[in-house]
Formats: C-alpha cells, structure tokens, sequence
C-alpha cells in the first residue's frame, strides 16, 4: 500500500523562514501550500520551489493567496483550499510582523500594537479555525505556532519591542488553548533562535536553514504526542 502524501500550508513563506520551512517541508515529499499574502511574491516563490524541485523531487507546490491580518482573505483562503484538497495535515503559522523593535511598552502606538496583534496572535488563531475542518481528516493533524523567545515570561521582559513580544505571549496562550481543545492534534509554539532574515537581520546568529529545523521537526517528524508546549532546538522551553 502506498503511503498518502501529507498535505502542509506554512503561512508568510514568500520568504525568511516561512520560505525555508516550506522548501524543507516539500524536500520531504509534503504537498506544501505556500501562503502569502502578495499574489506576485508568493507566486514567485512558489515558482522558484518548483524549479528546485525538478531536479530535487520536492512534492508538489501551490501558492495559496492568504492575508492572515483579514478575517476575509482567511475565508477565501480556506475556500480556495477545498478545492484543492479535503484534507490538511501541517498548518504552520508562521507569518509575523515585528514593528515596535525601536519602542519602549510606556509610548508604543496603539495602533501599532492592534496591527501586531492581529497579525501574530488573532491571525494565527483564525487561520486554525479556518482550517481545522481539514486537519481533522488528517490521521495526525499538527499545528505549528512560530513564537518567539522574546514572548517567554520566565526570566521577566528585557524591555524590548513590547508589542512583539506581548503578541508572541499571547500567541503561545493559543497553542495551549488549541492543544487542549484539540486532543488528537499535536499543538506547539516553536522559537526558531535568532535568524538572518529581513525581520531578524543581518547580525543575527542563525541562517534561515537553522531557524527552520526546528519548526520543520515539529510540523513533520516530533512524537504526535507532544503536544501544547513551547520548543527551541527540539527541546522544551520554559513559557
Ligand atoms: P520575515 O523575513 O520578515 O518574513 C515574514 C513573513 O511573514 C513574510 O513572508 C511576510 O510577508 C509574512 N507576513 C507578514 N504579515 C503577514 C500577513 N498579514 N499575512 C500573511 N503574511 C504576512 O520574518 P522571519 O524572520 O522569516 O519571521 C518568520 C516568523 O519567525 C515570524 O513569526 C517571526 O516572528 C518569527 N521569529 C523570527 C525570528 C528571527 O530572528 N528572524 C526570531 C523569532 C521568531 P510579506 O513579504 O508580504 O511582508
């Protein structure tokens, strides 16, 4: 019997990190839809996959148009998907905005604050709601949560980008709430470490291919029955 190809969206994966979980994702035989909210950025990308995946037998690639700040570009994401497929087996949410890395908690906008949200914590929790009817055909639905270190609470807030770093808190309350109200699913937030890309920079200490290995672990290959914790390296972090 031939096993079923398995089926991943990675939300913001025109480029960064998104883009090399996609391409990790697709090097393993996943079916990946490539999620983006720009049609000729993420057509691009997705083209660009494609290309690879001539001579390196990637699994298919499709570009899926996503916004995931915007309740209706979610809908019609999740419309588009259907018919394409039934079933989903990965989401990674994995699109993220970091605007406030120059603000301090006392004078950050609220309007920056509201934009950050939506896009890191709400639009991730929407993009699974969206999409849990097709992770619930999967024999082993998985949801991905790219958090951030910066979101811990352990060791207390060092002051930096408050808005970010409060969305990505918030974020991993998602991924308990999901976890528990999703038994059969593994649910996890994942710190990918700091990454050099246009979000991370060029000082950071990781390449794209380090801070997706993480992520790509969880989203393909950690025991199904881990589930609502926060990961960096394949180990669990403190919240
Ligand atoms: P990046 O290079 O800036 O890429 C971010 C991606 O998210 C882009 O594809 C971007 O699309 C997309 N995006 C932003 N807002 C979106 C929206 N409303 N709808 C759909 N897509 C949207 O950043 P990155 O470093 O790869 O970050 C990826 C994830 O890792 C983020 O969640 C980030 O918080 C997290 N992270 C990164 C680091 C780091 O050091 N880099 C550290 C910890 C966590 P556009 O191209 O259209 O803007």
């Amino acid at each position: 019997m031939t096993k079923e190809k398995r089926i991943a969206l990675v939300t913001g994966a025109n480029k960064g990190i998104g883009f090399e979980v996609a391409r990790d994702l697709a090097r393993k035989g996943f079916h990946v839809f490539l999620g983006a909210r720009d049609t000729e950025a993420g057509e691009a990308a997705a083209e660009k996959l494609r290309k690879e995946g001539e001579k390196e037998d990637y699994g298919e690639i499709t570009f899926l148009k996503i916004d995931v700040s915007k309740s209706d570009s979610i809908r019609n994401a999740a419309e588009e998907f259907s018919r394409k497929s039934d079933r989903l087996d990965t989401l990674v949410n994995n699109a993220g905005i970091l605007l406030d890395d120059d603000k301090d908690v006392l004078t950050v906008a609220p309007e920056t604050f509201e934009t950050t949200l939506r896009t890191n914590t709400l639009g991730a929790l929407l993009v699974a709601q969206a999409f849990v009817l097709f992770l619930k055909k999967s024999g082993a639905p998985r949801i991905v949560n790219v958090s951030s270190g910066g979101g811990q609470l352990a060791d207390g807030a060092d002051g930096w980008a408050p808005a970010y770093c409060i969305s990505k808190t918030a974020l991993n309350g998602v991924t308990s709430q999901l976890a528990a109200a999703l038994p059969k699913f593994a649910v996890n937030s994942v710190c990918p470490g700091w990454v050099r890309t246009d979000m991370g920079g060029p000082n950071a200490s990781r390449s794209v291919g380090e801070g997706a290995t993480g992520i790509v672990w969880l989203a393909a290959d950690a025991p199904q029955n881990e589930t609502g914790k926060f990961f960096r390296d394949r180990k669990v972090i403190p919240w």
